[in-house]
């Protein structure tokens, strides 16, 4: 399903030219035994930070890839936030969405719909939060991103694809310190999407 809030400045861009380097970062991700999401800020066509998913290095739940990419945008998203567009692999959770809100990053495009998160109402729903975001708009390169996704962590694939919330956020985290989640992939599973 397209979440289909896109500005026009917006529009002529090639979304999935910097959709791949998020892509990237989440595989770098993957890779490193972390939640397969990766993101990219964009400004004027080109790319002032990235981040990805380190929850693991960084023994913090707190270390999401869209976060990170905001929280090293620098001097560039400082002077220009109002140009700014944050690419990420997986629909952005309340607390990177709000990342971006209180950074004054307009534009949110995303690959991968997480149905878990609710953030499309929110962005519908919540006044404070519309005024900040004039493009969410989600579904570039889905396929690719959801395929990630399964290579790594189908526990995760399942999470955002589910609408029941009852799932422990911490089941999908490959290295969970509970030492209830299983050990990461090494090979890619047997769940092809
Ligand atoms: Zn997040």
């Amino acid at each position: 399903m397209q979440t289909d809030l896109l500005a026009p400045q917006i529009a002529s861009l090639d979304l999935t030219l910097f959709m791949r380097e998020a892509l990237y970062e989440a595989e770098q991700a993957g890779l490193a035994g972390e939640l397969p999401i990766g993101a990219v800020v964009v400004i004027e066509g080109r790319i002032v930070s990235r981040g990805r998913a380190q929850h693991q290095a960084k023994q913090s739940q707190l270390r999401h890839a869209e976060l990170g990419a905001l929280l090293d945008g620098g001097t560039a998203l400082w002077e220009n936030y109002k140009n700014a567009i944050l690419f990420t692999t997986c629909e952005p959770c309340p607390m990177c969405l709000g990342a971006a809100v209180m950074a004054d990053v307009p534009h949110i495009i995303f690959a991968a719909h997480d149905e878990v998160v609710h953030s499309r109402q929110t962005v519908a729903t919540n006044p404070y939060v519309r005024r900040h975001i004039q493009s969410y708009y989600g579904g570039v390169l889905e396929a690719q991103a959801r395929a990630l996704i399964a290579r790594f962590n189908p526990a995760m694939l399942a999470y955002i694809t589910s609408q029941r919330q009852e799932h422990a956020t911490r089941a999908m985290q490959p290295h969970s310190a509970s030492g209830s989640a299983p050990p990461p992939e090494a090979t890619p599973s047997g769940e092809q999407i």
